[in-house]
C-alpha cells in the first residue's frame, strides 16, 4: 500500500469515528429498557399500560411513548426518549407479544385490551451499518474521485519530469520463452544460436579475440514471430529483455528520442547481459534525409543515438541490439555497416512443415481430439503467419467451448481457418430465392472457369453461404507459394475472375452489382500487366509510370505520370483489350461446359457448399488438375 492511500484510509476512519461520537452525544436524554423478562422491560411496561405509542426507528429500536405514571415508575424526568433494543427475530411479532400480554393483564391495557397504537417501518438492518452505508458511501466516492484527481495530477507531473526516460518494458530476470516455443523458421533459430552462445559465454569468444556482432536485424513480415524470437533468446541466454518501439521513439519532443536512447541502454549496461530490443525500427531508422514533414531531424537524432550507443559498446559489453523490422529497404545504409545490425535474420512465412511445427507448438496444452489431423490442417493454410496459426486455434478453442465441447475437434479446426480466410459464416442473412439462383450461378461461373483453364489455381471449396462481407464465394487453393507470375497465369486469372460475371449474363441476360469487387481486380491485373510487366503486345516491354510510395504507410500514393496523352489512350485500349479477352475466354469456357454449370448451381441450390472432391466429380473424365501452392485465396460474390 502506498503512503498516498494509507493516509486515506486514516482520514476516513477520522471522519466516521467522528460522525459516530457525535452521533451519541445527540442521545444523552435517551434511557434503553429491556425487551422482556426483566424488571421495568418493554413487556412489563406495556402490562401495566404505562406505554401509549410504540414506533419502530429506523435503527431498529422501538421508540416509547410513556405516560406520566409510566415516568414515575421508571425514575425519570418527562421528555426523556425511553427506547427497547429489539431481539432480531421479534421485530415482525411485536405486535402479537403485545396483543398477548395485553390479553393476559386485560384491565389495565388501554384502548380496552388494545395495547399501544404501533406504527413504524418494516424490519431493518442494524443500525452502525446502517449508518456506515448513508455515511460512508459519499464519503468514499468523494474521496476516490478526489485521490483519482491527485493521482492524475501527479502522473502527468512525472511525465513532464521524465520525459527522457525510456520507457522500455523492462522483463527483469528470466524471459520464459524459449526456442522450443518458436517454429518454422529454423534457419534464424540457428543463427541468432551463435548469439545465444555468446551471451551465455562471452569469455570463450573473447580470449580467441573474436568480436561478437553488436546487433542483427531481424526481418519479415509481421506476424512470423520476430519478437517471439528475440524474447527466446533472451530466455535462452538467461538475459534482460528490454523491448521498445521504434516509433515510440518519435512521440514526444524533439531531442526525447535520443535521450530515451540514452537512458535506455544505461538500463541495459546495469542488468546486463541483456538483450535490446528495437521492434519497429524502421521508424527511426529510415533512410536519413528523406523525411516527410518537419520531424526527421528528431528521427535522425535517435538513429543517430542508437548507433553511438552501438559503437560505444565496449569490448565486453554483454549487450545485443536485436531488431525487428518489415521493411529492410528502406533502412538507412549505416544501419547496416559492420559492427551494427550487420546480420540479417529472415523471419519469414512457414512454409507446410514449419506451419505444422506451429500447430504442435500451439497444440501443446490444449484439449485436442484425437481425430484431429494437424498435419491436414497446416496443408489447409497455405500463406498462413504464425500469429496466423496462433488465431487459429484459439479460434478452434473459442468454438468448441461455444459448442460445450469437451476436446477440440477437426470442424472446429476447419470452420476457424475458413473464418481466417473470410470472416464467420452469416447464416442468418436472409437471400430470397432468386438472389440465391443468381449467386448460384455467379459462383459456379468463377469454379467451372477456374477448373478449366490451366493456370488457374485448384477450386477448393464453393459455397453460396454469406461470410464476412460476401455473399458466397470460391476459394482456390494454389499449394505452393510462388514468387513469379507468367503472362498465361494473369490472363487465366483474369478470365477466372471475370466467369461469375459472364455466367450471370449468360443465364439471365443481365448482371448484378454483385461482380464490382470481381471486375475491380481484374482490372488491376490488367493494369500491372500493361504498366508494370511490360507483358502487352503493342505497347512493348516497358514500364510507365513511376509510383511514389508513402513511407509511413508503406502504401502507393501517387503515380507521377512520365508518358503522353497518345500513350495513356493507348495503355486504356490494351488494358480494355486484356479484360474483353479475358471476358470471351470465360464465355468459351462456360458455353462449352454449360452442362457442368448447371450440374454445380443444382447441387449449390441443394447442399449451399460443394467441397473439392464432390466437385472434382463432376470434372472425373477431365484430366486432373495438378496442384500448385499458396496462400488461400477468395473470390467475392
Ligand atoms: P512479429 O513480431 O513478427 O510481428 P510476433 O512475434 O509478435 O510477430 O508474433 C505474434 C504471435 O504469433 C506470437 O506471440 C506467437 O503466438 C505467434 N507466432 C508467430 N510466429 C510464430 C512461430 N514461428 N512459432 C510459434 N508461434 C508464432
Ligand atoms: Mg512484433
Ligand atoms: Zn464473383
Amino acid at each position: 500500500m502506498n503512503p498516498n492511500t494509507k493516509r486515506m484510509l486514516m482520514i476516513m476512519l477520522v471522519i466516521v469515528f467522528g460522525m459516530m461520537l457525535f452521533g451519541s452525544f445527540f442521545s444523552k436524554g435517551e434511557i434503553i429498557v429491556p425487551y422482556d423478562n426483566a424488571e421495568n422491560s418493554f413487556l412489563t411496561l406495556v402490562k401495566d399500560g404505562y406505554v401509549t405509542e410504540v414506533e419502530q426507528e429506523q435503527s431498529g429500536k422501538l421508540l416509547l411513548k410513556i405516560t406520566e405514571d409510566g415516568e414515575k415508575a421508571l425514575d425519570i424526568s418527562s421528555g426523556t426518549s425511553v427506547t427497547s433494543a429489539v431481539p432480531g427475530a421479534l421485530t415482525t411479532d411485536i405486535r402479537a407479544d403485545i396483543t398477548s400480554v395485553c390479553a393476559e393483564s386485560g384491565a389495565k391495557c388501554q384502548n380496552e385490551g388494545q395495547g399501544p397504537t404501533i406504527s413504524g417501518l418494516p424490519p431493518s438492518d442494524d443500525g452502525l451499518i446502517q449508518m456506515l452505508i448513508s455515511v460512508g458511501i459519499p464519503i468514499l466516492v468523494i474521496l476516490g474521485i478526489f485521490w483519482y484527481i491527485m493521482k492524475k495530477n501527479q502522473q502527468q507531473n512525472n511525465n513532464a519530469m521524465n520525459f527522457g526516460r525510456s520507457r522500455a518494458r523492462h522483463t527483469h530476470g528470466k524471459s520464459t520463452v524459449r526456442f522450443s516455443d518458436v517454429a518454422g523458421v529454423e534457419e534464424a533459430k540457428q543463427e541468432l544460436q551463435e548469439i545465444v552462445e555468446f551471451l551465455k559465454y562471452p569469455e570463450k569468444f573473447n580470449t580467441l579475440g573474436a568480436k561478437m556482432p553488436r546487433g542483427a536485424l531481424l526481418v519479415g513480415p509481421p506476424g512470423c514471430g520476430k519478437t517471439l524470437i528475440a524474447r527466446a533468446v533472451a530466455g535462452e541466454a538467461g538475459a534482460s529483455f528490454f523491448s521498445i518501439s521504434g516509433s515510440e521513439f518519435v512521440e514526444m519532443f524533439v531531442g526525447v528520442g535520443a535521450a530515451r536512447v540514452r537512458d535506455l541502454f544505461e538500463q541495459a549496461r546495469k542488468n546486463s547481459p541483456a538483450i535490446v530490443f528495437v521492434d519497429e525500427i524502421d521508424a527511426v531508422g529510415r533512410q536519413r534525409g528523406s523525411g516527410l514533414g518537419g520531424s526527421h531531424d528528431e528521427r535522425e537524432q535517435t538513429l543517430n543515438q542508437i548507433l553511438v550507443e552501438m559503437d560505444g559498446f565496449e569490448q565486453s559489453t554483454n549487450i545485443i541490439v536485436l531488431a525487428a523490422t518489415n521493411r529492410p529497404d528502406i533502412l538507412d545504409p549505416a544501419l547496416l555497416r559492420p559492427g551494427r545490425f550487420d546480420r540479417q535474420v529472415i523471419v519469414d512465412k512457414p512454409d507446410l512443415k514449419g506451419r505444422l511445427a506451429i500447430f504442435q507448438v500451439h497444440a501443446r496444452g490444449k484439449l485436442i481430439s484425437k481425430e484431429v489431423d494437424l498435419e491436414e490442417l497446416a496443408r489447409q493454410c497455405p500463406g498462413f503467419s504464425g500469429a496466423d496459426i496462433a488465431g487459429v486455434v484459439n479460434e478452434a478453442a473459442i468454438l468448441s467451448a461455444r459448442r460445450n465441447l469437451k476436446l477440440i475437434g477437426m470442424s472446429e479446426f476447419l470452420e476457424a481457418i475458413e473464418r481466417a480466410v473470410a470472416g464467420p459464416e452469416r447464416k442468418s442473412r436472409i437471400i430470397s430465392e432468386p438472389e440465391k439462383l443468381i449467386i448460384a450461378y455467379h459462383e459456379s461461373g468463377h469454379a467451372i472457369v477456374q477448373r478449366i483453364l490451366p493456370k488457374c489455381d485448384p477450386v477448393a471449396k464453393v459455397t453460396i453461404i454469406s461470410r464476412g462481407m460476401t455473399l458466397g464465394y470460391t476459394m482456390a487453393l494454389p499449394t505452393e507459394d510462388r514468387y513469379l507470375r507468367s503472362q498465361a497465369e494473369f490472363e487465366d486469372q483474369i478470365a477466372g475472375l471475370l466467369g461469375g460475371n459472364v455466367a450471370e449474363r449468360m443465364i439471365f441476360g443481365d448482371v448484378t452489382t454483385g461482380a464490382s469487387n470481381d471486375i475491380e481486380k481484374a482490372t488491376e491485373i490488367a493494369r500491372n500487366m500493361v504498366m508494370q510487366y511490360g507483358m502487352s503486345e503493342s505497347l512493348g516491354t516497358r514500364t510507365f509510370g513511376k509510383r511514389d510510395s508513402m513511407i509511413f504507410l508503406g502504401r502507393d500514393i501517387s503515380e507521377q505520370r512520365n508518358y503522353s496523352e497518345e500513350v495513356a489512350k493507348l495503355i486504356d485500349e490494351e488494358i480494355k483489350k486484356i479484360l474483353d479477352r479475358g471476358r470471351e475466354r470465360a464465355r468459351e469456357t462456360l458455353t462449352q461446359y454449360k452442362d457442368r454449370l448447371e450440374t454445380l448451381v443444382q447441387k449449390l441450390l441443394v447442399q449451399e457448399t460443394v467441397y473439392r472432391e464432390e466437385f472434382e466429380k463432376i470434372f472425373a473424365d477431365l484430366p486432373p488438375k495438378e496442384n500448385s501452392h499458396g496462400k488461400p485465396k477468395l473470390q467475392n460474390a
